[in-house]
Order: structure tokens, then sequence, then C-alpha cells
């Protein structure tokens, strides 16, 4: 669709040409083309009779006179080059990209993974708005209100497959939703892993249950959920990549078509202290792997309650010769962390590009928001992977 509309600031007029995505509501937060002012768009969407509603929600109105244009897509990245050009689909050009990486991408190599990739992904287009309705019930737990928020799966949580009937077991096919099809096999590998670490010693198992069910599950599901909440509260700028992953197309060098930097800057430092946090659970099953205690690391004498006040930089590194482990610390790295978390984050407009200073070095790094997003994102999955790993231990323990 094509929609114009005038920065309040400077007046530079823009036709927008947007596509229509698969949400409930799509939000498109751009810097003007001639002053570099921010303003955003919306789109309510009534997918089931393909209705909208288009809205400009700051800094700029709507006028019937062209300007300048602006490609912007919810789902695929925007290579640069076409961001101004007219008359391109930018549907009909990710297409073509998707079709010629088909022999190389694994997950849409066969015909019938294509046809269960697409079968399941209809199912999964929808965890934005899963979300909205999980949310509630996820903070009455977080709150200690268990039978309120029990209460709740039963009112929302039906609409929704497997479900189950307590707030934890609603939880855990949402995060398996979220990162399926494409991203699944992150969690697949760790929990191939996990249910290794389990079997090897029975008393040493339950222990560690028991350590893990009353010392940090609850914790750990109220840093996930608050991951979770600032994600999709932003979700408009992550839902490309997001998209690219979740079903195995995601092609790089892109640019997003919604740019809300002063609600994403410190994403990456937050998802960095929660899965720092959290990683005590992945640590413990190392120990466990390797005939250990629970609590027992490598170093002798080092216990489960230092690794747990120890510096989350290195938090990561006992698990390092664990693959399956390892691939969720992919992106975990201190230095976008120190500049996301301390706020050093700086945004060039023009370039996209965003600077920061690492805390100990002192030297300015860039890096484009593009890929700035992408590792966000990559911790998104990591998060949710780790939720997965969490509520499937808790439910060994419950049974
Ligand atoms: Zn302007």
């Amino acid at each position: 669709m094509r929609q114009c509309v005038r920065c309040l600031l400077c007046g530079q007029k823009h036709i927008l040409r947007i596509t229509i995505g698969h949400g409930a509501r799509q939000e498109h937060t751009i810097h003007c083309e001639e002053c570099g002012e921010e303003f955003s768009v919306a789109l309510d969407l009534d997918q089931a009779n393909a209705g909208w509603t288009f809205n400009c929600v700051s800094n700029c109105e709507q006028t019937s006179e062209g300007g300048v244009v602006v490609n912007l897509h919810p789902e695929f990245l925007v290579p640069p080059e076409l961001r101004n050009i007219d008359d391109v689909s930018i549907n009909i050009l990710a297409c073509q990209a998707m079709m010629k990486d088909r022999g190389v991408n694994k997950f849409i190599s066969e015909e019938s993974d294509y046809k269960e990739a697409l079968k399941r992904s209809r199912e999964d287009y929808g965890v934005e708005g899963e979300w909205v309705d999980l949310k509630r019930c996820w903070s009455q737990l977080n709150k200690g209100n268990r039978e309120r928020a029990t209460e709740l799966v039963g009112v929302y949580g039906k609409k929704y497959a497997d479900t189950g009937c307590s707030p934890e077991s609603w939880i855990f096919p949402f995060v398996l939703r979220s990162i399926s099809p494409g991203q699944f096999f992150l969690f697949e590998n760790a929990i191939k892993r996990v249910a290794e670490a389990i079997k090897k010693d029975e008393s040493r198992t339950e222990a560690f249950l028991e350590f893990h069910s009353t010392r940090i599950f609850s914790a750990n599901l109220k840093r996930y959920f608050s991951i979770f909440e600032k994600f999709f509260s932003a979700y408009s700028d992550y839902s490309a990549h997001f998209f690219g992953y979740k079903f195995g197309n995601f092609q790089p060098g892109g640019a997003v078509s919604s740019c809300k930097f002063g609600d994403t800057m410190y994403f990456y430092g937050n998802a960095f202290e929660a899965i720092g946090s959290n990683m005590t659970t992945l640590a413990c099953l190392n120990n466990l792997l390797k005939g250990r205690k629970y609590g027992e690391f490598q170093t002798e004498g080092f216990k489960i309650e230092q690794y747990m006040s120890s510096d989350k930089s290195g938090r990561a590194d006992c698990f390092a010769d664990i693959p399956e482990f390892a691939a969720l610390a992919d992106k975990y790295t201190s230095s976008v962390r120190n500049g996301s978390h301390h706020g050093t984050f700086e945004l060039d407009e023009k370039t996209m590009n965003v600077s920061y200073t690492p805390r100990k070095t002192m030297v300015v790094e860039t890096i484009s928001y593009s890929g700035y997003i992408d590792m966000c994102v990559s911790m998104f999955f990591t998060c949710a992977v780790m939720t997965g790993i969490d509520c499937f231990l808790w439910n060994i323990t419950k049974k």
C-alpha cells in the first residue's frame, strides 16, 4: 500500500510503500529523509476480513502529495540500495533470494521439509498475539498469584495448542512456538544433553532438581518474562530478523523497516544480564554431565554460590566444550553488553550505524543497527530455549 505523510518538523513529504504483514498491528518508526527526526506510523490490521486502518502515531501527518519513496516491510529486511526506489516488490525479491538459497538451506531443501515448514509457519505466525494473552497469566505467576494465573490459563490459554492447565505448561509450548520451526534445532540439540545429564546419577539428579525447583526456577522465570516483555514491546524493530530466522529465510545485509532506538538500545544489555544469571541451570547440568555433583565445578573448591556471584561475562566458559550448550551463548558478548548496558550507544540515523564504547578499552566500536538487532534477536532465541529447558526440568520435578 502507498501512504503519503509529511514530517511535522521540517515538512518533508514521504511516500511510504508498506507491505502488509501477518500481525494485528504493524508499526514503523523511521527517520525523516530530510531532517533525520524520528516519526512513527501504524497499521491496524484485521487479518480475517482483510481490513486495515492507517494512523500517523507521532511527528507526521497524512498528505495527498507525494515525496521521497521509502519501502517498508515488517517481515523482510530491505536492501539499502532499494530503500528509496519506487516500483520494486520487496516480497518478490525476497522470494527470489529464498529460491536461490533453497539448495543450501537445510530447512527447505526437501519437499517434505518445505511442506512441513509451510504448515507450521501458518500455526506459528502469531506468537506476538499469543504473548498478549500469556503475559497476563505469567505476570500473575511472578506476583505469586498462582491461583489466578491458573484461572487465566483456562480463560485465554485454550485458544492455543498444548497449553495444559498450569502457567508453566503454557509457557513451555509458547517458547517452542516462538523458535519453531527455524530455530527449534537449538532446543532439540540442547535437550538431548539435558536428558543425558539427568540420567547419569539418580541421587545427584535428585539433589539438582530440588535445588532447581526451590532456589532458581522462579527467579529465572521472572527474568525470562522481563526479556519477553521488552522484546514484544519493541517487536516492530525485531520482526524482520525474527521472521527471517524463524522461517529459515534470513537474508543478511538489509535494513530494518523500523528503528525505535530508544526502545531497543538497552535490550541487549538487559538480555545479557538475565541470560547470564539464568545460565546457572546450564552450569549445573554441565557439572552433572561431567560426573560431578551439580554444585561442583572443574576448579576444586569453586562452588555454585561462587558461580552465581561471578562476573557474568565468564559464565558460559564452563560449558564451552559442550557445543549444544555453547550454541546458546553464540552472541553472548560483554563488549556490546557494556555499550548497551552503560548507555554509551549512539545512533547515526544517516548511516544507521550504532557507535559505542566498551567500558575497558575506551575505543569506539561501530555496529550497524541491523547488526545490533541481529544480536538482540539471537539473545531472544537463547532466552526462549533456556526458558524451555527450565520448564522441562520443573515439569520433571512436578511429576
Ligand atoms: Zn523532517
